[in-house]
């Protein structure tokens, strides 16, 4: 008994050692020993370009991640990511929003527009070639440039070579390492299956960022390609698309302190920064963005509440925002408690003493710290006024699409390697689409709102950031005047007329006196000084991270794995509870008893009728986790995951599905900054729970069927 309860500890000690940070890109699997940390499967196994493996399986849909679940396409992925094409396919008539969406035949699938998907094959470093085009004396600006067209040459020359796959470099160390990945790219998702509000978002926002969590956020897509196979965009004469691999679902599911690893494109992170920049973002920016987004989700929620056809139009807006909302404040809450400005400044002490102790080293890294302090200090001059002009753009649908149009008369008539890049050929289909969904969900008020705000906050900047727009627009008094009639002059709200004039050249469109396309004509200045400004800061920034991560490795005797970019990386860990506060513990299940207990009827803790019945009736089959006697809803682990690992599927030793990852705790928010064992915990979904809401509450046997579950 004792013997055991020794092995016990034991396992349970060497287990929790190696949880560690690490958002693995495919070229530093070798850094670890897979088999000793517990898989059973090699690195060939879960990448290889020259043959199929798992990650054929993991793809990035739409900036989320998500997986291929059965041989036709069938994508799994969170409800918050197929969000957008829920919203798209409800109205008033056919609330899919709020009652779920079931496809029963292919024909029934929704056309999720504007969502793409990419699937990993390959990847080469492709740092000398652009490094090699940089080099010399330079200002920053310029090099900048250099650098942005020299990714756009290898770009072209590398799709060219490669007919039908999409390329993309990505930086993986700022001014350091860059590496070219090669993509197969889809283009016709569809939706086909999308559990109610009351099990999709239940708990909402209130919830969102927290665990204990009682969220069934999945939703399922399909992919598409042409009748040939290839990728092609949307066309009811499209087939499924045939995945290499699928991945297979274990209905057993995990246990606690099982190991599991997640593949996916997490989006970004910011760990290689210095104390300087955690500053800005916890004295400035994220502040700013708090303020302005939380008075932006209240007005809109006002204006949804009586109103249901109103309230699914801004139901994604509001949804994108109140996701930022609550992270930063988790992060900011985060920064505070762990005094990790501070913990950062004395990590840069011993660094610069380490710097000083090499009379070599001191004479290239010496004035490092001082130089980023600088940059930062900059930043924060024009701050407000730069917040301010990115905010005022996004604060209209109607000056953004008057943006886009401007901008691409000035654009498109270049060559194509010297457009910014969403007016290069390559994207400019996806230009056009993005503009239509933002028309989409315009409504009058909320633009009218907003942008009024944003207009008068740029009178009220110290004369010295008041942009050159002011010098032509009417004073402020006259501003609520300009803009009533700007909004009821202007066509900017019809689709087509916007589509008929995308291509048109300047003249053209000033000639149509539309007064969205006078005040972008207006404002270009501004933006104009604003890209060059941050061309220069971002040539001088990436100069800094370089030396940066170059002399802290040499700190620290080892090499970094690079921040998350959105490339595919993988993750591992064991399902894990957790301490969030001082006596507390939270253990890492939770089940459908929980739903019940936190059910008030009222949104947003409101589940359906089919779910308390299910309940009641202890209809659970083959879903229940032996260990709790109860169908499990989430599960919390020790990975470390960030915005973009949503959907990314949750998967066992052997590579078989387990769960959905789809958040975070709270605690875990300043993940981006700093990973810890001690509080780092994300939340997925526990596959038995899509599994019984599939079975038991909607009757979708047909994907059951499909995904080889039934
Ligand atoms: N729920 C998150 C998101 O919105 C996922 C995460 O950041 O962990 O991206």
């Amino acid at each position: 008994m004792l013997r055991k309860s020794i092995i016990g500890i034991v396992c349970l000690l060497s287990t929790l050692a190696i949880a560690e940070e690490g958002m693995y890109p495919m070229s530093d699997l070798n850094r670890v020993d897979l088999k000793q940390i517990g898989f059973q499967l090699t690195a060939n196994q879960i990448f290889n370009p020259d043959s199929i493996s798992i990650t054929d399986a993991i793809i990035n849909i739409g900036g989320c991640t998500g997986s291929f679940i059965s041989p036709q396409g069938l994508i799994l992925t969170n409800h918050h990511c197929a969000f957008g094409a829920i919203q798209q396919a409800s109205s008033t008539e056919h609330d899919y929003l709020t009652n779920g969406f079931h496809a029963k035949s292919k024909t029934e699938e929704f056309p999720a527009k504007g969502y793409t998907v990419r699937i990993t094959e390959s990847y080469r470093d492709v740092s000398s070639q652009i490094l090699e085009a940089v080099s010399g004396d330079r200002d920053f600006a310029a090099r900048t440039k250099i650098k942005d067209k020299k990714i756009k040459e290898i770009i072209a020359q590398a799709e060219k070579e490669n007919p039908g796959m999409r390329v993309e470099i990505s930086e993986m160390f700022p001014g350091r390492t860059y590496m070219l990945f090669m993509y197969t790219y889809l283009k016709d998702v569809r939706l086909v299956y999308a559990p109610p509000i009351g099990i999709g978002n239940f708990g909402g926002e209130e919830d969102n960022w927290v665990w204990p969590r009682h969220t069934g956020d999945f939703s399922i897509m399909r992919a598409y390609v042409g009748p040939d196979g290839k990728a092609a965009d949307y066309n009811t004469a499209n087939v499924p698309y045939a995945p290499r691999v699928f991945l297979k679902i274990d209905k057993q599911g995990v246990q606690e302190n099982e190991f599991a690893f997640i593949l996916g494109y997490p989006g970004r992170t910011y760990r290689h920064t210095t104390s300087h920049y955690l500053d800005y973002e916890e004295s400035v920016r994220m502040p700013w963005i708090v303020d302005w987004y939380g008075y932006q989700i209240e007005q809109m929620e006002t204006m949804s509440k009586t109103d249901r056809g109103v309230a699914i139009k801004l139901s994604d807006r509001i949804k994108g925002l109140a996701n930022t909302y609550k992270n930063y404040q988790g992060k900011l809450q985060g920064l505070r408690r762990l005094d990790l400005v501070e913990a950062r400044r004395q990590e840069e002490a011993k660094l610069q003493a380490f710097i000083k102790s090499d009379s070599a080293r001191q004479a290239q890294y010496g004035n490092l710290l001082n130089e980023f302090a600088a940059y930062y200090q900059d930043l924060h001059k024009t701050s407000e006024r730069d917040m301010l002009l990115d905010a005022l753009q996004r604060s209209s649908a109607l000056l953004q699409t008057a943006g886009t149009l401007y901008q691409a008369s000035i654009e498109l008539p270049k060559p194509d390697l010297e457009r910014e890049s969403a007016y290069m050929t390559r994207n400019l289909d996806r230009t056009k689409q993005q503009l239509q969904l933002i028309l989409e969900d315009y409504y009058q008020p909320a633009d009218r709102l907003f942008l009024g705000i944003m207009m008068g906050k740029l009178y009220d900047l110290p004369a010295s950031l008041q942009p050159h727009v002011l010098r032509i627009l009417p004073g402020k008094d006259k501003l609520p005047d300009f803009l009533d009639k700007a909004f009821k002059k202007s066509n900017l709200h019809d689709p087509k007329w916007v589509m008929a004039h995308f291509g048109s050249s300047t003249a053209e469109l000033l000639k149509t006196r539309d007064p969205f396309i006078l005040l972008a004509r207006d404002l270009d200045q501004d933006y104009q000084m604003l890209r060059e400004l941050r061309r220069a800061r971002s040539g001088r920034l990436e100069q800094l991270l370089a030396q940066y991560v170059d002399v802290k490795q040499a700190y620290k005797g080892e090499s970094f794995i690079p921040d998350a970019n959105s490339t595919l990386r993988l993750t591992y860990g064991h399902i894990r509870g957790y301490s969030p506060r001082d006596a507390l513990y939270s253990a890492p299940f939770t089940t459908v008893r929980g739903i019940i207990e936190k059910h008030t009827g009222k949104d947003p803790y409101q589940t359906t009728d089919a779910l308390r019945a299910a309940y009641a009736a202890e209809n659970f089959g083959e879903y229940i986790n032996p260990a709790l006697g109860q169908v499990p809803v989430d599960i919390l682990y020790d990975m470390d995951t960030t915005g973009g690992n949503s959907g990314s599927p949750v998967l066992n030793a052997k590579g078989d599905l387990i769960g959905l990852n789809f958040d975070r705790a709270f605690e875990a928010t300043i993940n981006d900054y700093a990973w810890s064992t001690l509080y780092s915990r994300s939340i997925g979904v526990d596959v038995r729970f899509i599994l019984w809401v599939l079975d038991k509450l909607s009757g979708a046997e047909d994907l059951l069927h499909e995904m080889g579950v039934k």
